[in-house]
C-alpha cells in the first residue's frame, strides 16, 4: 500500500514537472523560438522584429537604435536607475515570484531597481502576459508593455532577457561589427525572415563580442533548412547562443550604458 502511494507520488512529481525540467537544457535563445513559434499577430498588437522585439510602426525597422534618441531611463540623485513596473493581475503567485526574481536579480550586479509603479509615475513597465515573450527595446514613454507569457515566457532567463530590451539593449548578432564574429548564411535563413539578421549601430560599450550574451541568438535561428544561419569566425565551433543566464560582459555592458 505504502509502496503503491509512493510509486504514484512519484508519477505525480515527474508528469507535473517534465516541462520544465525540458526547458532546463533549453538557452534563452531556445525557449523565446519556442513560445513565440507560430504566433499570429491580431493588428492591436505591436510588429514583432527579430523574433521578440516590439515596434509600433514599419518605419522603426530602420530607425536609429534608441540611445540615440534618448530612450536610457533616468538615474535618480542616489546614483540607482529606478525603473517603475506593474505585474498585471493575470499571474500566479508562482509566476509572478518567477518575474520578481527576475526584476530583483538587477539590484545585485547594477544600479538598475526595478521598484513597484505609484500612481505619480510617468514612465513604466506593464508586465503582461500577451502573445508571446516580447518587449521594446529602451524607455518609450508613458505605460510601456513587456509580455512575457505564462505558457512558455516564465523563467529566469527569459525575465532577463526581455528586461534588458527594455533597458535599451538589442540582440548580439545585429552588433555593428558582428561581421567579425559570426558569418550570417542568409541563404539557409527562412524567406521573409532575412530582417532578423539586420545590423545596427548597437551599444557595445566597449566589451568584446560575445558568443555566450543572454542577447545571442543560436545558429539555428530562423533556419529554413536545419543548416545553421549563423557561424562563429574564425572558429566555427565555439559554443555560441547557449547562455542560461546573462554573462560577465552583459552586466558589464549594463553597467557602462548606465555609469553605474
Ligand atoms: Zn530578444
Amino acid at each position: 500500500m505504502c509502496r503503491l502511494s509512493v510509486f504514484a507520488a512519484v508519477l505525480l512529481l515527474s508528469a507535473c514537472c517534465w516541462a520544465d525540467s525540458e526547458a532546463e537544457d533549453l538557452s534563452v535563445s531556445e525557449l523565446l523560438e519556442r513560445a513565440n513559434r507560430n504566433l499570429v499577430r491580431s493588428d492591436n498588437e505591436p510588429i514583432l522584429i527579430e523574433g521578440d522585439i516590439a515596434i509600433d510602426t514599419d518605419a522603426e525597422k530602420n530607425a536609429d537604435p534608441c540611445t540615440s534618441n534618448g530612450c536610457m531611463w533616468g538615474k535618480w540623485t542616489d546614483g540607482n536607475v529606478y525603473i517603475p513596473y506593474y505585474i498585471t493581475n493575470h499571474f500566479s503567485d508562482r509566476e509572478k515570484a518567477i518575474i520578481i526574481r527576475g526584476l530583483e536579480s538587477f539590484t545585485s550586479f547594477s544600479c538598475i531597481r526595478f521598484r513597484p509603479s505609484r500612481t505619480t509615475d510617468t514612465d513604466w513597465l506593464s508586465i503582461e502576459s500577451q502573445n508571446g515573450c516580447w518587449s521594446y527595446v529602451g524607455r518609450r514613454g508613458g505605460k510601456q508593455v513587456v509580455s512575457l507569457a505564462r505558457s512558455g515566457c516564465l523563467y529566469h532567463n527569459t525575465v532577463q532577457h526581455e528586461l534588458l530590451h527594455a533597458l535599451g539593449f538589442n540582440h548580439e548578432q545585429t552588433r555593428s561589427d558582428r561581421d567579425s564574429y559570426i558569418r550570417v548564411l542568409l541563404e539557409n535563413v527562412q524567406s521573409g525572415m532575412e530582417h532578423n539578421f539586420r545590423k545596427i549601430a548597437t551599444l557595445n560599450q566597449g566589451t568584446p563580442y560575445d558568443y555566450n550574451s543572454v542577447m545571442q541568438y543560436h545558429r539555428y535561428a530562423f533556419s529554413k533548412n536545419n543548416q545553421p544561419t549563423m557561424v562563429p569566425i574564425p572558429d566555427p565551433n565555439v559554443s555560441m547562443g547557449n547562455a542560461k543566464e546573462m554573462s560577465r560582459y552583459d552586466i558589464e555592458r549594463l553597467n557602462k550604458l548606465y555609469k553605474c
